[in-house]
């Protein structure tokens, strides 16, 4: 695993059209989820705004706990997590869905994942991650390693890009009722943190992406 993100490390940014795998799986290792959206039944769907959205540039407020516990806060949570689903994607930040705070929720379910092969899981350190929320999050960097793959964001929604990001991080922060938690975390884990805390502080892939990777999925299905 470790030599493999070293060898990935070493090389200068790959172009898109060296990526014959992301050809073939677009959908499911990009941050957008692929695999089948939930049926739909009585669940918030929230609206997603799109880059150019001055809310995805703004910084978070932070949450107090007693807002966290409220009523309004844990529906909030609710929505954001049925919204995620039926995107589908694999993380979520409250920008996204216009809210300026600092609270994102995450998921990576195994029916995500189920179809990739092994290598493309192995490659990107990627496997099924519960339901969660973060929220007020503090991110630091355990060590230098880094990697580069596509990322993909439901707020620039039909693209992708090259993005290199650390490979092992922790992150300091609440969930849901309030509690401090720490978060290690490693691989594609760590790539979806690192995006969702991103936009928690007005930043987005498109500001650290290779840009000469940057591609409609549609080309990247054709020439990538
Ligand atoms: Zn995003």
């Amino acid at each position: 695993m470790a030599g493999y993100a070293g060898s990935r490390a070493s090389r200068p940014h790959r172009a898109a059209g060296a990526n014959v795998e992301f050809v073939r799986h677009l959908a499911r290792f990009a941050l957008i989820a692929g695999g089948t959206p939930a049926i739909p039944d009585k669940k918030m769907i929230l609206k997603i705004v799109q880059t150019g959205d001055p809310v995805l540039r703004r910084t978070g407020r932070q949450l107090t706990p007693q807002e966290i516990k409220s009523a309004s806060i844990q529906q909030l949570i609710e929505s954001m997590r049925d919204t995620m689903r039926d995107a589908p994607g694999v993380g979520l930040a409250a920008p996204q869905i216009g809210e300026s705070i600092q609270l994102a929720v995450i998921e990576d379910r195994a029916d995500y994942i189920k179809d990739v092969a092994a290598d493309q899981l192995k490659a990107r350190q990627r496997g099924a991650i519960d339901f969660h929320v973060i929220i007020n999050p503090k991110l630091s960097f355990l060590d230098d390693s880094t990697a580069e793959f596509f990322e993909g964001c439901l707020s620039v929604e039909g693209f992708g890009a090259v993005v290199r990001r650390a490979l092992n991080v922790r992150v300091d922060c609440l969930n849901e009722r309030a509690e401090p938690i720490t978060i290690d975390a490693h691989g594609w884990y760590a790539r979806i943190l690192q995006h969702e805390i991103d936009h928690l502080n007005g930043t987005l892939y498109i500001d650290r992406m290779n840009t000469r990777t940057f591609s409609t999925n549609e080309n990247l299905l054709q020439h990538g």
